[in-house]
């Protein structure tokens, strides 16, 4: 096959991995930095541009699109899509888990345990908000952040209030959502390849800190999943529409409850943490079912 991986940085972790594994397994695997790719919207035979040559023959196309250009590069991918390229993960699927809310949104109609949150737009409606979430502790999360940025634990209702009121000052959406306390600064992240969560690990906080991203001084652990687990995080990526996807979890009391899914996992932790070939999983996958003319909706939004 002849794969594109859309990324900004061909030295990143990621990229890296998935250029290596492809080429490995025999197919011709050409990184295309997302924000240099251009595009005719309006001509009969939809094309990408890319340093001045059109792009042609390719047969998937692997996003890699980081928060900072959720916009442009899923107008990119969806080109590609139109093409009748096979995308790993749809555009479609990618801009619905961009907005943590939305998501939430998708994954409780269909029953999934998440943790009690809430949303509004109005300071008058803060302490009601509060009570809604079942009181402090609580988290507050700028809707669109990644990393551990923009994720507040306020110990207190009074502390909420003017913290919410705050970020609503600034006109920064967020959402409000119960603390799982007894998570104790961990979370498990579940790496669903098709059907399959195909590695696992746990992250823990560092003292003094509940958010277990790494990017946050957090550290990665192997860990054995329970079933409940295991199926809740496919349920969740099948909910989104991702094939390939990066769901954590927080063990609760009452089970587990998906904090968010993540459209482009890195592969840096998983796969020094598990010693799996997650890149070479992730090739085969498209093997199987990829190829021209096999996208679902040939970019429609
Ligand atoms: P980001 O997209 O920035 O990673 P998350 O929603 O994943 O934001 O939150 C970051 C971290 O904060 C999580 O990995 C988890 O450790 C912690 N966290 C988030 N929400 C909760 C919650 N409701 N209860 C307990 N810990 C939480
Ligand atoms: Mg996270």
């Amino acid at each position: 096959m002849k794969i594109a991986v859309l990324s900004r940085n061909p030295r990143l972790y990621s990229t890296r991995r998935l250029v290596e594994a492809g080429t490995e397994r025999g197919h011709e695997v050409v990184v295309i930095d997302t924000l240099r790719a251009y595009m005719n919207i309006a001509s009969h035979k939809p094309q990408i541009h890319y340093r001045g040559k059109p792009l042609e023959g390719f047969d998937a196309v692997i996003p890699r699109i980081g928060a900072s250009v959720t916009f442009y590069g899923c107008a990119v991918l969806r080109q590609f899509e139109m093409m009748g390229v096979f995308p790993l993960n749809e555009s479609v699927a990618i801009a619905r888990s961009r907005d943590k809310l939305r998501s939430l949104q998708l994954l409780s109609r269909r029953g999934i345990g998440l943790p009690v949150t809430g949303f509004a737009h109005s300071p008058d409606d803060i302490p009601d908000l509060i009570e809604m979430v079942n009181g402090a502790p609580l988290v507050i999360k700028v809707l669109e952040g990644t990393q551990g940025i923009g994720v507040v634990l306020c110990e207190t209702a009074t502390a909420a209030e003017s913290v919410i009121e705050a970020f609503m000052g600034l006109k920064q959406d967020i959402m409000v959502q119960e603390y799982i306390k007894e998570a104790g600064g961990a979370d498990i992240r579940c790496f669903v390849v098709g059907d399959k969560v195909i590695a696992s690990m746990k992250r823990q906080a560092k003292p003094g800190e509940f958010r277990s991203n790494l990017h946050r001084g957090g550290s990665a652990s192997l860990i054995k999943i329970t079933p409940e687990e295991r199926m809740t995080a496919l349920r969740a990526a099948k909910v989104m529409g991702l094939s390939v996807a990066g769901v954590d979890i927080l063990r609760s009391n009452h089970g587990p409850l998906v904090m968010e899914v993540n459209s482009s996992p890195g592969l840096e932790g998983i796969e020094t943490t598990t010693g799996k070939d997650v890149a070479g999983i992730i090739i085969q996958h498209l093997e199987k079912s990829g190829g021209p003319n096999m996208t679902r909706t040939k970019g429609k939004g």
